[in-house]
Formats: C-alpha cells, structure tokens, sequence
C-alpha cells in the first residue's frame, strides 16, 4: 500500500489518522488482524496495457451541494491541470473546464462533501473538448494509437 496525494494535501500527519482509521474499520467489519486483510484486492488489480484508453470521464460539481470551499480548485491548480474555474458570472463559484480536466480525481478527493463532484464517463461518439477527438471504443496499450508501435498509429 502506498500513499502519495493525501500526505501532499494533509502533511504527514495524516498518517496518525490513517492509522486510527484503520483500526476502526477493522473494529467495525470484525477484522482481528491486518494479515487476515490482506491480498483481498488482488483480484481487482489489472494489468495497464489493458485499461481502456478510449475510456474519457470529467469532473461534475454539483453546484448545488457546493459550499465553495475552493479545496478542488487549489488542487487542480497546484497540482493537476489548471481545469477548474473559481469565478462564475463575476461571483465566488468553482466551475470544471473540460477543455482541460484530465480526470485525475483529486478535486473529487479533496472535496469534503459526499458526491458534490462527480465523474462522469463521457458517451461513445461524444468530442472531448480537451483532446477534440471523438470517444471511439474500447483500446488498450496494444491496439491504441498513441502506442507508436501499433499498426493503428501507422
Ligand atoms: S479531475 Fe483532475 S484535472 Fe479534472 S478538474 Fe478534477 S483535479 Fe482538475
Ligand atoms: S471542494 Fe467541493 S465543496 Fe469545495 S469548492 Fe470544490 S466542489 Fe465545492
């Protein structure tokens, strides 16, 4: 297990906090030891080269569940790509620009609340204004043109 955005947005005084999370959830969920724990999300992993690349989302906040923090536009700012707006119609508002959202997730992770910012997975067909391309389906590392090697890129 590893840890890298929440100790760049907490310190690393997250760490204490982890800790006594963990031990609560193990609490709750009757979990008497952290070896009986641990591999069960082995399943899930994939290997990259089969993620699907065509695969296009961008962050939705919710404006009416916002309380303008601003916590995702520093981040994005800092941190990721500058996509989201802090001024909406000359007022304090935070807005996502998808000409630049990559869709790292870290406003959604940052937000303190539940489900104000939302993934959203952009339909076959549609243009991501970032790329300006068309979502096209499914194509990993093996088939996706931004592989050089693959016939598709030639
Ligand atoms: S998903 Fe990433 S790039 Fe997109 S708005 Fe959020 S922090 Fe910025
Ligand atoms: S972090 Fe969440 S609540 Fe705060 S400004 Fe952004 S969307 Fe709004």
């Amino acid at each position: 297990m590893q840890v890298c955005t929440a100790a760049m947005t907490y310190g690393f005084k997250i760490v204490e906090e982890l800790i006594s999370g963990l031990s609560q959830w193990m609490d709750e969920g009757g979990h008497e030891s952290v070896a009986s724990i641990v591999g069960r999300a082995v399943p899930n992993i994939r290997d990259w080269q089969d993620l699907n690349l065509n695969y296009v989302t961008k962050a939705v906040i919710n404006q009416d569940a916002c309380i303008k923090c601003g916590r995702c536009f520093e981040v994005c700012e800092d941190t990721s790509h500058q996509a989201i707006f802090d001024v909406i119609d000359g007022a304090r508002g935070f807005k996502v620009n998808d000409a630049e959202c990559v869709a790292c997730n870290l406003c959604v992770n940052v937000c303190p609340v539940d489900n104000c910012i939302t993934m959203t997975e952009l339909p076959l067909g549609e243009v991501d204004p970032r790329t300006g391309k068309k979502v096209t389906t499914y194509a990993n590392w093996q088939s996706h043109p931004n592989n050089p090697a693959t016939s598709a890129a030639q």
